[in-house]
C-alpha cells in the first residue's frame, strides 16, 4: 500500500506570496487539475502520480477534460476534489441564512455571544437612496441604541445573580456573553456578520445558480463576488452557474397553483406550538431492534422486523444497551439509529434559527419569518423589567417591516430582530438527534435552542423510550449513563 499527500488547501495569500517569490509563470495553480487527474483514473491505467503529472503539465487539456467529464458526461462528483476557502463579511444576517442553508459545505461564523456588536449593518439596494432609507436607519439607530442599554442592564444583572461565577477571568467571559447573547434579540437582521466558508466546486456552483435566482439583492451580489473570485481560476470547474427557469419560475407556479386550490386548501390551524412532534416511525423500538439484528445477525430485513417484534420489552432494552454500552458522550450511536425518524414542528426566533439551521444532517423547511408568530423575549429581560423597551423595539419593527411590505417585500425582513419567529419542520433521525441533544441540550447551549433541544428530547422519550433512553446533553451524559448501566 502507498499513500500520497496529493493536495490540501493553504492560505491564498501565501500562494500569491510564493508565487511573486518564484515567477511562477504557469497557469496550473488551480484545484482544477486535480479534479481532472481523479475523473481519469476510472479510465487511464497509469499511476494516479503520473496522471496528476500530465494534469498539472497541460492544464489547457485538463480543463477541456473537466468540461467533457463533468458537464459532459455528468461525472458531477469529480468536481468535488477541487476545494475553495473564503472570507465573507459585511454581509447581513438574513443573506448569512440563504448561504448556510447549504449542507455540503463548512461555515464558521462570528458569535454574538462572544463579540458585542458595533451598530453595522447593511442597508439593502432596494432600500438605499429610497424615501425609506431615513426611517430604516432610524429603526436600525433605534434598535442598537436599546442593544447597547440591554447590554448593560443585563450584564449587571447576570454579574449580581451570578456573582460566584465571575470570580475568574473565563467566568466573568462567560456570564457577559449572556449579557450580549440576550441583548442581540433586539437588532435587526440586517446587522452585519462575517463568517469562513469552505466548499467543494460541486455544491459552490450549485449555490451559485440558487443565489442567482434569490429575491434577496445581497444574496445575488454575493453570487457574483464569489464568481468574480473563483471562475478565472477555475473556469471548467465553476462553469454553468445562470439560475436555472426551474428556480425562478417555482415560487410564482406553486403560488397560482395554490390560489386555483383556495377552498381546498384553506388553512384552518395556526397553532404556535413551540415543540409539536409531528410524525416518527411507527414501533421504533421494534424498527431499532430489527436493523441491529440485521447488521449482527443477518437475515432479510422482514424476517430481523419479525424478530424483533417477538422480543420482549426487556430484551428489545437489552439489545439496544448491549449497542449503547461504552459509550462516551463523544461517540456518535451507530447507524441502526438512523432507521428511526422524528418529524418535528417548531416555532422559533431567529436566534435560534441562526443555530439550528447549521445542523445540516437534518432535513428543514422553513417559512418565512411572520410578525403574526409574536417574538421571543428572553427570560433576563422580563427579570430585569426591561420589557417595555424590548416591546417598543418590537412594535416599531413590526411597523416599518409592513411598510417595506407594500413597497419591496423582498426587502422587509431586514427590519425584523433576532426576536422575530419562524416555522420550521424538522425532520431528522435518531442518530443525529442524539447528536443534535448532545450539543444542544446541554450547559455551555444557548438557552433558547436548549429549551427546544430540551422539549424534543422529552417528546422523542415518549414514543420511542429504548431507542432515545440514552439522550442527553453532553453536561448530563455521566449522570444518564450511570442511570441506565448502574
Ligand atoms: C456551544 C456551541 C457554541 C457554538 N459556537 C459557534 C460559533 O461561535 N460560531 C459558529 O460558526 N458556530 C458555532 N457553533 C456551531 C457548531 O460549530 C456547529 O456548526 C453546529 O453545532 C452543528 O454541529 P455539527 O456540524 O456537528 O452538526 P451537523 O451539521 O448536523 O453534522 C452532524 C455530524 O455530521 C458530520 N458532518 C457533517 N458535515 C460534515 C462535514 N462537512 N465534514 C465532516 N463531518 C461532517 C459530523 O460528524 C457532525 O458532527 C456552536 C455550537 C455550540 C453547541
Amino acid at each position: 500500500m502507498d499513500v500520497v499527500l496529493a493536495g490540501y488547501n493553504i492560505d491564498a495569500d501565501i500562494i500569491k506570496e510564493l508565487k511573486k517569490r518564484s515567477g511562477w509563470k504557469d497557469d496550473n495553480l488551480t484545484p482544477e487539475t486535480l479534479s481532472a487527474a481523479y475523473a481519469r483514473i476510472s479510465r487511464d491505467p497509469s499511476n494516479i502520480g503520473e496522471i496528476r503529472k500530465k494534469s498539472r503539465k497541460e492544464t489547457d487539456k485538463a480543463r477541456r477534460s473537466n468540461e467533457t467529464i463533468i458537464f459532459g458526461l455528468g461525472h458531477a462528483s469529480v468536481a468535488e476534489h477541487a476545494v475553495f476557502n473564503f472570507d465573507i463579511t459585511g454581509i447581513s444576517r438574513l443573506a448569512v441564512e440563504e448561504v448556510q442553508k447549504y449542507r455540503l459545505a463548512s461555515f464558521t461564523e462570528k458569535s454574538q455571544r462572544y463579540i458585542k456588536l458595533d451598530g453595522d449593518c447593511v442597508i439593502p439596494d432596494e432600500i438605499a437612496g429610497t424615501h425609506l432609507e431615513p426611517d430604516f436607519k432610524e429603526l436600525i439607530n433605534f434598535q442598537n441604541s436599546v442593544y447597547f442599554k440591554l447590554y448593560d442592564v443585563l450584564k449587571g444583572h447576570f454579574f449580581e445573580k451570578f456573582s460566584d461565577k465571575i470570580q475568574t477571568k473565563s467566568g466573568k467571559t462567560m456570564v457577559e456573553g449572556w449579557a450580549k447573547e440576550d441583548a442581540r434579540y433586539v437588532v435587526s437582521l440586517a446587522t452585519h456578520s462575517q463568517f469562513g466558508m469552505t466548499v467543494n466546486a460541486r455544491t459552490l456552483e450549485h449555490m451559485l445558480r440558487r443565489f442567482r435566482a434569490s429575491k434577496i439583492g445581497e444574496v445575488r451580489e454575493l453570487a457574483q463576488k464569489i464568481y468574480d473570485a473563483v471562475h478565472p481560476l477555475s473556469p471548467s470547474i465553476i462553469k454553468y452557474t445562470d439560475p436555472s427557469i426551474y428556480d425562478t419560475h417555482r415560487d410564482i407556479l406553486v403560488s397560482n397553483t395554490i390560489e386555483k386550490l383556495r377552498g381546498k386548501v384553506a388553512i384552518d390551524s395556526w397553532d404556535q406550538v413551540p415543540v409539536k412532534l409531528v410524525k416518527t416511525t411507527k414501533k421504533a423500538d421494534t424498527v431499532l431492534c430489527a436493523a441491529i439484528l440485521y447488521n449482527y445477525n443477518g437475515g432479510d430485513m422482514e424476517s430481523c422486523l419479525g424478530s424483533a417484534s417477538r422480543l420482549t420489552k426487556k430484551m428489545k432494552e437489552e439489545l439496544i444497551k448491549s449497542t449503547l454500552k461504552n459509550r462516551e458522550c463523544w461517540d456518535r450511536v451507530e447507524r441502526a439509529f438512523e432507521m428511526v425518524e422524528f418529524e418535528y414542528e417548531l416555532v422559533v426566533s431567529a436566534s435560534n434559527y441562526a443555530q439550528l439551521k447549521r445542523h445540516r444532517i437534518s432535513t428543514q423547511i422553513v417559512q418565512d419569518y411572520d410578525v403574526f408568530l409574536n417574538y421571543t423575549v428572553p427570560p433576563s429581560v422580563v427579570e430585569t423589567g426591561m420589557t417595555p423597551v424590548f416591546s417598543e423595539v418590537m412594535k416599531r419593527s413590526g411597523e416599518f417591516y409592513d411598510t417595506i411590505k407594500k413597497v419591496y417585500p423582498s426587502s422587509k425582513n431586514y427590519a425584523l430582530t433576532n426576536a422575530h419567529r419562524r416555522r420550521v419542520l424538522l425532520k431528522l433521525n435518531a442518530r443525529e438527534l442524539y447528536h443534535f441533544v448532545s450539543l444542544r441540550d446541554d450547559e455551555h447551549a444557548q438557552w433558547d435552542i436548549r429549551e427546544t433541544a430540551s422539549e424534543m428530547k422529552k417528546l422523542a422519550g415518549k414514543s420511542a423510550p429504548l431507542t432515545t433512553m440514552m439522550l442527553s446533553g453532553k453536561s448530563d451524559f455521566v449522570s444518564c449513563r450511570n442511570k441506565i448501566f448502574n
